[in-house]
């Protein structure tokens, strides 16, 4: 296996074409692992894995905790609506308490960009050995979805050796609220790494043109670019353009709770332009799979009858593929940490 570098996952900007490689691979091969009645395995074994969602998470949570407990971790579900939280303890007060009680990994989720970041950069600061895995932070990134879409992806346009290179010169629809989206965000940085396009698609008022150069610059703090050569990214703001040109479309889910001002003035012709439907896949110029990161605005992102079209629709291939590639990143994290 590559030799790991990150001993938080915050981003995905910062990952080289090695570290994608490397997540491919693991997730295979724990997917390949029989689902049921399967021995764990010891990898994370007197481990304590904590899930601290400060927003909440149906499927996100739950693929890390089994994740944790099929590598033999015990984990730790912290719940905002029971905990000193109302008694005024702040965020990372609250995350140094599970570090007191023995935690090596973090997974934490919260609605303001950057707090996973902070948090990484005080238990550095205390001399904590603790990692932190960002499970979705505001608008800015929640790298195990970009990377279960990656290997979603990956295996289906090749089911025995999903890898990066699977993605080379396809292009990706991305259909939705993108302005919102940490889903969107973390999906442009690893697809674009793996040398496909990304065709971003949405009213004007969710798809500012700026996302145009969104993968010109990392973040600051993150070093130079360890990609070479990036995918393009492309707007086209009519479907029924952008869908002829796609290979794959991917619709993201309307965040109406991050909306500061009214951006969408009438769902119903938001549904009409953009939501997906049998009828206008038909202007693919083959079959193309259906992704959606969950959970779905059922009707408005995708009619009920694609939604439960398996032969098209991936949604709950994705949520399968959540389990091995949230234990892959908890197993390269435990072993990069073994090695220090
Ligand atoms: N579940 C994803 C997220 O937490 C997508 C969504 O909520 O729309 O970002």
């Amino acid at each position: 296996m590559n030799k790991w570098n990150h001993r938080h996952i915050i981003d995905l900007a910062n990952f080289s074409q090695r570290d994608y490689t490397s997540v491919l691979e693991l997730t295979h091969r724990f997917r390949s692992l029989p689902q049921s009645g399967a021995r764990k395995l010891p990898a994370l074994q007197g481990r304590l894995v904590a899930t601290l969602f400060f927003e909440p998470s149906t499927r996100t949570r739950s693929s890390f905790e089994l994740a944790a407990r099929k590598l033999s971790a015990d984990v730790q579900t912290f719940n905002p609506s029971s905990s000193s939280l109302n008694k005024g303890e702040t965020t990372i007060d609250t995350a140094l308490t599970y570090v007191a009680m023995g935690a090596d990994v973090l997974v934490v989720r919260h609605r303001s960009t950057n707090v996973p970041a902070q948090l990484a950069a005080a238990l550095e600061d205390a001399g904590k050995r603790t990692t932190v895995l960002n499970a979705g932070d505001g608008l800015h990134s929640h790298p195990s979805q970009g990377l279960l879409d990656l290997y979603t992806l990956a295996h289906h346009f090749d089911p025995l050796n999903p890898s990066p290179i699977c993605l080379q010169n396809k292009k990706i629809l991305i259909v939705g609220d993108i302005l919102h989206s940490r889903v969107a965000r973390s999906n442009l940085w690893a697809i674009t790494a793996c040398g496909a396009d990304v065709i971003l698609c949405g009213p004007p008022s969710l798809v500012p043109k700026d996302f145009q150069a969104f993968v010109e610059a990392p973040p600051p703090g993150l070093g130079p670019d360890p990609i070479r050569k990036r995918g393009k990214i492309e707007i086209e703001h009519k479907l029924e353009k952008a869908l002829p040109k796609a290979d794959a479309v991917m619709a993201l889910r309307l965040q109406q709770e991050r909306m500061r001002e009214n951006l969408l003035s009438d769902i119903d012709r938001y549904q009409r332009d953009y939501g997906l439907n049998h009828e206008k896949l038909n202007l693919c110029k083959q079959p193309i799979p259906v992704l959606h990161p969950g959970p779905v605005n059922r009707g408005i992102e995708i009619s009920s009858s694609l939604l439960e079209d398996r032969s098209i629709c991936l949604v709950e291939e994705q949520v399968r593929n959540g389990i091995p590639t949230r234990m892959a990143l908890l197993y390269l994290m435990a072993a990069s940490e073994s090695a220090t």
